[in-house]
């Protein structure tokens, strides 16, 4: 656990890291600026060595994404027991574990299934001091390639019986170490990068999810001042990356998911989940 013993970033990338972080939270500021409410800042740091994720939390940043299990697990054990974790990726029950395990992991935002929140729940420690913040991942762009739940639509008369209402039931419900703190989105990328003018269609559709979601808990007899979830009564928004996050806070986000505006360019390979 001793963070003396990680390699540390040279003063030249520390700055750097420094000021581009300074950047995107000036960024984020301006973009809530009048509507009376926080945001919170997660770093996303795949690919990126553990040196810049100690170089950004002394510069004040808690808040670190990661999509792998491994990479996770690895920098955890390295870092900061302060740090807040966040897990980005896509999630097989059977890493549920080693993922469950980390003291300091802050949310899931990907949970799409019953059989991974039942996991997870299993999973979490005794010695675990608050239940594990669970975010659920809605596919609103409806594209194959991104995971997620369906979202729920006005039209539609069975909210209640929604794969994503029936999830969130569960988690309530059956998962006293889960709290079920909101709803998490990636998006279609390239409309939101034409135009940050045109609000874009898949962020307003999180924010119906979320409000319809809400009342279908309701209609279950699951009322938020029971404290079961959401925070002061509403669930939280994840939307929003380096490409779109300011439009992402326009249209309502509480969480964004910084990566590439702070630590740069990512090896290309990878899939976005
Ligand atoms: C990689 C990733 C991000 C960060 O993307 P950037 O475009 O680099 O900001 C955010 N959310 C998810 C789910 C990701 O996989």
């Amino acid at each position: 656990m001793s963070t003396t013993t990680i390699s540390r970033a040279s003063t030249e990338r520390a700055l750097e890291l420094k000021e581009s972080l300074t950047e995107v939270r000036t960024r984020v500021q301006q973009a809530i600026s009048g509507k009376n409410k926080e945001a919170i800042l997660v770093a996303v740091s795949k690919y990126k060595p553990a040196s810049d994720v100690l170089a950004c939390f002394e510069a004040g940043q808690l808040d670190f994404g990661e999509n792998y299990v491994q990479e996770l697990v690895d920098k955890a054990q390295q870092l900061p027991p302060s740090i807040r974790w966040h897990f980005i990726g896509t999630l097989q029950s059977n890493k549920a574990k080693v993922l469950a395990s980390i003291p300091n992991l802050y949310t899931i935002q990907t949970v799409t299934s019953v059989k991974v929140a039942a996991a997870l729940n299993k999973a979490i420690p005794a010695e675990r001091s608050s239940p594990l913040n669970i975010l659920l991942q809605v596919n609103t762009s409806g594209e194959d390639n991104k995971s997620g739940l369906p979202p729920l639509s006005v039209e539609s008369e069975s909210n209640v019986e929604s794969e994503l209402t029936q999830l969130a039931r569960h988690i309530v419900s059956e998962c006293p170490q889960l709290y079920l703190q909101g709803l998490m989105t990636i998006g279609s990328l390239t409309e939101s990068l034409a135009s940050t003018e045109k609000p874009n269609e898949d962020f307003e559709r999180l924010c119906l999810t979320r409000d319809l979601l809400q009342q279908a808990l309701v209609q279950a007899g699951l009322p938020p001042d029971g404290g079961k979830w959401g925070t002061d009564g509403k669930l939280l928004l994840s939307m929003g990356m380096s490409s779109d996050f300011e439009a992402a806070l326009k249209a309502g986000s509480d969480v964004v998911r910084v990566g590439t505006s702070i630590f740069g360019s990512r090896p290309k390979k990878e899939i976005t989940s």
